[in-house]
């Protein structure tokens, strides 16, 4: 076992001789002493370097920069005036790497920051952000568990389009031209909904988004659920229940973070408390007119702009439900009721955030989902293998899909999905 303890459980330890390793975060030097505080993962501490102690190496310690990475003995003690309330005088060190010049510095500009992305992930923002992500994930997976789902896994590589030609990556896949990146598990997961019934999944999907907006990245992590014998109100049932036990977790694990990021919890409190607010696509059109004087003709999709401004109006996630069919994909089920309206959810963050989940009930019926694909112009004998979902034993069934970086972006109150994830992916960036 290591003999080197986190900075944070030194912390807890509260006094007596520590050994810790990190990366110098912060240093400032007299000519009798040298103060550097050290980062790990887990926290950050000040550390006394005494000349008296260390004549023979004080070039070398003088020169220590930020970013340097050390091993550190010493002596814990409490000091009011340190940036974490503890303070090391250090008794013994090894420099385990150097460090010169380290480029990011205070108030570096956005694309700065982007061009040195693989540096700036060791910030404290982008450290907290990465924990939250974490615990975002761990959650994910709990909850689904818990509710008795399997775990599957779809290909990447596809050879049909889920949600819509213009969005999507060809792959020079051995000279092959109809071979591309996954926009979506589905079509390749309601196959296995007759193996396995309840199933989910975190994976990579791509999207070619050409517009600049603040919430769509090209690669991002998509967790998809699906089960068979569903009716449209399990689905937005688990939705909402999976957005709660994950924001539950976050307030539950990551109070420092959440205060790095100067984000308030109590943002996020009423998500857990209160039952999520329900209203119909037409009925949010009325909102819309009515509070935010927004007129939107019935049948046109909402746009980023519509969204921010109905979910700025609530302190929980809308379910938006029943929106026009034409706006929505081919395998959402109609509404009995008014079938030019599809039983689809979409979930939609308060504050402005806009679209997290998208799902629905599918419609299961053969010639009816044929005909769904026929209208948007695509041939069903493209979808052969999918189709056969509808042949053999069809039953009702749905499922949703949750973009991981939005849910971050919300959850940590992030003016940009960018960094909500480690190495964003957009039309302009693709490096590092
Ligand atoms: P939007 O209207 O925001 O483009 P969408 O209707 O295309 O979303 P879906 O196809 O329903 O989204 O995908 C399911 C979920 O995946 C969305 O609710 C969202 O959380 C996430 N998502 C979709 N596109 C992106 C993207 N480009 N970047 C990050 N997350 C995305
Ligand atoms: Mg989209």
């Amino acid at each position: 076992m290591s003999k080197y303890i986190p900075i944070q459980k030194a912390i807890a330890k509260g006094s007596g001789n520590v050994n810790i390793h990190g990366w110098v975060h912060r240093e400032r030097g007299s000519n009798a002493l040298k103060f550097v505080v050290l980062k790990d993962s887990s926290n950050l501490i000040q550390c006394v370097f005494e000349r008296g102690k260390f004549e023979s190496q004080w070039s070398e310690i003088d020169k220590l920069q930020v970013e340097a990475a050390l091993e550190i003995t010493g002596t814990l003690k409490k000091d009011e005036r340190a940036p974490t309330g503890y303070e090391i005088t250090v008794e013994s060190f090894k420099i385990v790497g150097t460090s010169e010049n380290f480029p990011i510095a205070k108030d570096q500009s956005v694309e700065f920051l982007a061009d040195n992305r693989h540096l700036w992930l060791r910030s404290r923002k982008m450290t907290a952000i990465l924990k939250i992500r974490d615990t975002i994930f761990t959650a994910i997976h709990e909850y689904f568990h818990k509710q008795g789902f399997y775990e599957y896994h779809s290909p990447i590589f596809q050879a049909v389009q889920c949600e819509g030609g213009s969005e999507l990556f060809s792959v020079n896949y051995f000279d092959k031209k109809d071979v591309f990146l996954s926009q979506s598990w589905q079509l390749y997961a309601e196959p296995a909904i007759f193996a396995l019934e309840k199933i989910y999944t975190i994976a990579p999907s791509f999207r070619a988004e050409k517009s600049k907006t603040s919430r769509h990245l090209t690669e991002y992590w998509h967790a998809e659920m699906e089960m068979a014998w569903s009716q449209f109100k399990d689905i937005y049932g688990h939705g909402e229940k999976l957005l709660k036990h994950v924001v539950k977790r976050v307030l539950e694990r990551n109070l420092p973070e959440l205060a790095i990021l100067e984000r308030d919890p109590k943002k996020l409190e009423p998500t857990l408390q209160k039952p999520f607010v329900k209203m119909t696509y037409t009925e949010a059109l009325k909102i819309l007119k009515e509070k935010c004087g927004m007129e939107v003709e019935w049948g046109k999709d909402l746009r980023t702009i519509e969204e921010e401004k109905l979910t700025q109006l609530y302190d929980v996630p809308i379910i938006c439900t029943h929106y026009p069919k034409k706006v929505k994909a081919f395998y959402m089920m109609e509404d009995p009721k008014n079938p030019e309206t599809v039983q689809g959810c979409d979930f939609l963050a308060p504050e402005g955030h806009g679209e997290i989940i998208g799902g629905s009930q599918r419609e299961h019926d053969l010639e009816k989902i044929k005909a769904r694909l026929r209208l948007q112009g695509e041939d069903p004998a493209q979808y052969e293998f999918y189709l056969d979902t509808r042949k053999y034993g069809s039953v009702p069934h749905g499922g949703f899909g949750l973009g991981v970086e939005r849910i971050v972006k919300w959850i940590c109150g992030l003016e940009s999905i960018k960094d909500a994830i480690p190495f964003p992916r957009t039309m302009e960036r693709y490096k590092p």
